[in-house]
């Protein structure tokens, strides 16, 4: 934990901060957005080095879905978020004639931000800059696991960005609460589950809106007419890519009966191809597949998930000579590697109530499940708790779209796999126990404005019908126009007109004249 001095009064400082960030127009906020993405990209290798020494990840992993996946998002706020900010013109209804209906997105104030450990530098840049430009302060409280002291500061200064629009807060989930307790106007949170529903229920107490983006145990379903070589290479890709730590990553692949076994074997001969280097600061080139995980907890996790599959009959078809009764205990699961080093591993046979099957792993695991039926393979990948993605693949379009639309989830990718959050415009989120909110895209950068529903009059001696003096007469004026306003026939318009002018009229005397 930092010291409570940094903590304390954050919030208040970046709510003084609002007020400049606040006049600033779109396009200006945009301007230091462009800076800000010309500084990363100048900076890309530093950024991979300090990513991959803290998580562990390779190299490629890093520049595709971290960096270049933040420059992309930047590039399309640069391109997209004015519009999506401006004034909306509404229609106004003819008995508020003379007047203007808007629709205004203010910026909510100060947008805490809580991020977590495996993509450090993604789900801090994102995250923010969606909430800058749309007008708010941000204060940023990166995940305790990977902190990356310094550099969010050093690329935001070096953009222009003042300190006080965006702070940095070092700490654990007690600095979180914290500042949470000072009460800034939404938090947005990525992480566990169970860390979700702590920040709910302190939230719920301080009526504080809360956007949260958790977990997943994420379906890849497959087809028996599919290209498997393609398949099999993006279920690998879709198991394995940041050893498996994404909350997208495929946690249940679901194989149709004629096409199982062929697509097993060319799995795992996939997956012992694969590269994984023990130490990441070997991975100069960029040309490993997968390092090592980036914290001790997740290792004893997945060797829990592994180690109770395997006790009810599952069987392991690649990196078998990991030894998950000792990663459990807290040994190297191989003895000539560090404890961080879990090779990627594909099952079979996983029984469906096994940790496994049921609950997310979060490491480089692929188990394999065999179905039948479109209605058998539905129904068992709804057959959870979570719903962040998922994927259908099939030659047969029809088909896979048909499918894809019977699943309970956020985003799903048809014939491809992890796609939807490579996506800028697409709106990201969950449904269940995957969170609640989008962010990314239209909708996504509107979670950080509250709409604001404004009517423009002019200014003059007119007095509106509604306003006192209350009157018998007026009363019977008003039901007389009401009357022609619902009514549907042909002469409703002038009715309607003819009561109104005369209520108008009416309003403008002062009672009793
Ligand atoms: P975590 O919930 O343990 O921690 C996330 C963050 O919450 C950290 O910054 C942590 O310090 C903070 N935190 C911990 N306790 C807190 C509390 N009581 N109040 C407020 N903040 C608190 O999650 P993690 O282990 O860092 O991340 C892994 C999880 O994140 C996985 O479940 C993964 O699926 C999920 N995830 C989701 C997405 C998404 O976009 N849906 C993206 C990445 C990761």
């Amino acid at each position: 934990m930092t010291a409570g001095l940094t903590v304390d009064g954050t919030i208040a400082r970046a709510r003084v901060a609002q007020v400049a960030v606040g006049w600033l127009s779109p396009e200006e906020r945009l301007a230091h957005l462009s800076r800000l993405r010309r500084t990363i990209q100048d900076r890309s290798e530093e950024i991979v080095d300090r990513v991959q020494a803290e998580t562990g990840k390779t190299r490629s992993d890093i520049l595709m879905s971290e960096v270049f996946g933040v420059l992309d998002a930047i590039l399309w706020l640069e391109g997209n978020a004015a519009a999506i900010l401006a004034d909306e013109k509404v229609s106004t209804p003819l008995t508020l004639m003379g007047k203007k209906s808007r629709i205004w997105y203010a910026p909510r104030g100060v947008a805490l931000i809580i991020s977590p450990w495996n993509y450090p530098f993604f789900q801090a840049v994102v995250p923010i800059v969606n909430a800058f430009v749309a007008g708010n302060a941000v204060v940023y409280k990166p995940s305790e696991h990977t902190p990356l002291p310094g550099l969010l500061e050093s690329l935001l200064e070096q953009a222009g960005i003042a300190p006080a629009w965006v702070q940095v807060v070092q700490g654990d989930g007690e600095v979180a609460e914290r500042l949470i307790t000072q009460r800034p106007d939404q938090v947005m949170f990525t992480g566990s589950a169970r860390t979700g529903r702590a920040i709910l229920r302190q939230a719920a107490e301080l009526l504080i809106p809360v956007e949260l983006e958790l977990g997943g145990k994420d379906p890849m379903i497959v087809f028996d007419d599919v290209n498997l070589d393609r398949t099999v290479a993006g279920a690998a890709f879709g198991g394995l890519t940041a050893n498996g730590q994404s909350c997208t990553s495929v946690e249940r692949l679901f194989v149709q009966r004629g096409v199982c076994e062929d697509f097993v074997r060319r799995l795992v001969k996939l997956v012992e191809g694969l590269q994984q280097v023990a130490d990441p600061a070997t991975d100069r080139a960029g040309d490993a597949d997968l390092g090592v995980m980036t914290t001790d907890f997740q290792v004893a996790t997945v060797a829990r998930h592994v180690l109770d599959a395997e006790q009810q009959g599952a069987r392991r078809l690649t990196g078998t000579d990991w030894d998950a009764a000792a990663a459990v205990e807290g040994r190297p699961g191989l003895p000539d590697r560090p404890y961080r080093f879990v090779p990627p591993m594909v099952f079979v046979d996983v029984p469906e109530d096994s940790l496994l099957a049921s609950e997310e792993t979060f490491g480089p695991v692929l188990p394999v499940f065999t179905f039948d039926t479109e209605q058998e393979v539905v129904g068992r990948a709804k057959d959870t708790p979570y719903g962040l993605t998922a994927s259908v693949w099939s030659h047969d379009l029809d088909r896979a779209e048909r499918v894809a639309r019977q699943l309970r989830c956020g985003g799903v990718s048809i014939n491809n796999v992890m796609a939807t959050e490579a996506t800028p415009a697409l709106p990201f989120g969950g449904v269940g126990e995957s969170g609640m909110g989008r962010y990314k895209g239209a909708a996504g950068l509107r979670t950080f404005c509250d709409a604001q529903s404004v009517i423009i009059d002019s200014d003059g001696k007119k007095l509106e019908p509604n306003w006192f003096p209350y009157t018998g007469a007026k009363y019977q004026l008003f039901r007389q126009m009401m009357t022609a306003w619902l009514d549907r026939g042909p002469t409703r318009l002038a009715k309607f007109a003819r009561t109104g002018s005369r209520l108008e009229a009416y309003a403008q005397k002062p009672r009793g004249k």
